[in-house]
């Protein structure tokens, strides 16, 4: 989709740190982080969010999930935050989930 930045990123359209990439899903810093570690885990299709996935793209989940483990080894404790729609944060919509570690803001939350 050409107007959306995740996929710009992806296409090399805009040039950005990839932390982290396999077969369907990169990883890049949050350029607003929240928390010391701050890292975006992004599938390589424009998938809106987790309404959008079905039976047919869900194999994205799979590899994003195998992301999260290989960050893990840095960070072997963190938060997985995904927003999904605008009235509860989510600013763009392509699908993305928030790896955030060396912090306990969700302490008070959970
Ligand atoms: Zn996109």
């Amino acid at each position: 989709m050409d107007s959306c930045i995740f996929c710009s990123i992806i296409n090399k359209k805009i040039e950005t740190i990839i932390v982290a990439e396999n077969e369907q899903a990169i990883a890049i810093n949050d350029i607003f982080p929240k928390a010391p570690t701050h890292i975006l885990i992004i599938p390589k299709k424009h998938i809106i969010n987790m309404t959008d996935i079905s039976a047919k793209n869900s194999d994205v989940i799979a590899q994003m999930a195998l992301m999260v483990k290989e960050l893990s080894q840095q960070h072997p404790q963190f938060n997985l935050v995904c927003n999904n729609g605008p009235e509860v944060g989510q600013t763009v919509m392509h699908l993305h989930w928030h790896f955030l570690a060396g912090t306990d803001i969700f302490k008070k939350l959970f």
